[in-house]
């Protein structure tokens, strides 16, 4: 049975509830920051991409091999796909991600001279590239605010109220409304965070978390009571 939440969960009341989470985020995480190591907008297009099922750390190892073997997009189009296979081998999914990379690099160099574009319009015409990644590269290198929905803002903004969906677009577009555009990038990395740290999958730390109070939906996990 679904918990009754004492906080209401209205627009109206998340929009006030919004940046009393966010205030509270700030204090816990006032170094966050984008965990993946890029260099500029073309290597966080092509971390991204392979952070899907991979941790950042992961992907921050394999790439200083990537990248120093292939600077640039057109130095990716001069190998065959089995060599960026073997580079990107440990990151999973590594036939799709590298023809992903390859596919992408062509559009960069057939569309965009080689570089990254800097609209959402542009960003998701190119393979492998969706809202998700499209906003990352947006927030952090062109200082365009994004909603950037992954599995831990998928899970955390359900359990604060703040979206019923569990489908990322409708997600992205229920939280552009009740977050404070200013604070759309940031807010997403606080949920990756907190996700890691407190809200976790299968046993969140509600009598640890410090947004507790501010918690419609404290030691539930998606509408049932955690078992202590
Ligand atoms: S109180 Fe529990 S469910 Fe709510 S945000 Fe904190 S850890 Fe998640």
């Amino acid at each position: 049975m679904t918990a009754t939440p004492k906080i209401k969960t209205t627009l109206t009341a998340n929009r006030e509830r919004a940046p009393l989470v966010y205030a509270r985020l700030a204090e816990l995480y006032p170094d966050i920051r984008c965990t993946l190591d890029f260099k500029n907008p073309f290597q966080l297009l092509i971390m991204t991409a392979l952070a899907a099922q991979c941790t950042d750390a992961r992907v921050n190892i394999v790439s200083v091999e990537l990248f120093e073997r292939f600077p640039h997009p057109k130095d990716f189009l001069e190998v065959d796909q089995k060599e960026i296979e073997t580079i990107i081998h440990s990151c999973g999914f590594y036939r799709q991600k590298a023809k992903n990379i390859l596919s992408t690099c062509r559009s960069l160099m057939e569309k965009f001279d080689g570089e990254v574009p800097q609209t959402m319009e542009e960003l998701v015409q190119l393979a492998g590239v969706g809202r998700k990644t499209a906003n990352v590269v947006l927030g952090e290198c062109f200082g365009h605010q994004g909603v950037i929905v992954d599995t831990h803002c998928t899970r955390l903004t359900n359990r604060l109220g703040f979206t019923k969906n569990q489908d990322a677009v409708k997600i992205e577009q229920d939280l552009m409304k009740v977050w404070p555009p200013n604070c759309w990038t940031l807010f997403s990395h606080y949920m990756v965070f907190h996700g890691r740290a407190v809200c976790t999958a299968r046993a969140p730390k509600c009598s640890q978390c410090s947004l507790r109070d501010l918690c419609p939906f404290p030691d539930t996990r998606e509408g049932k009571k955690l078992a202590r």
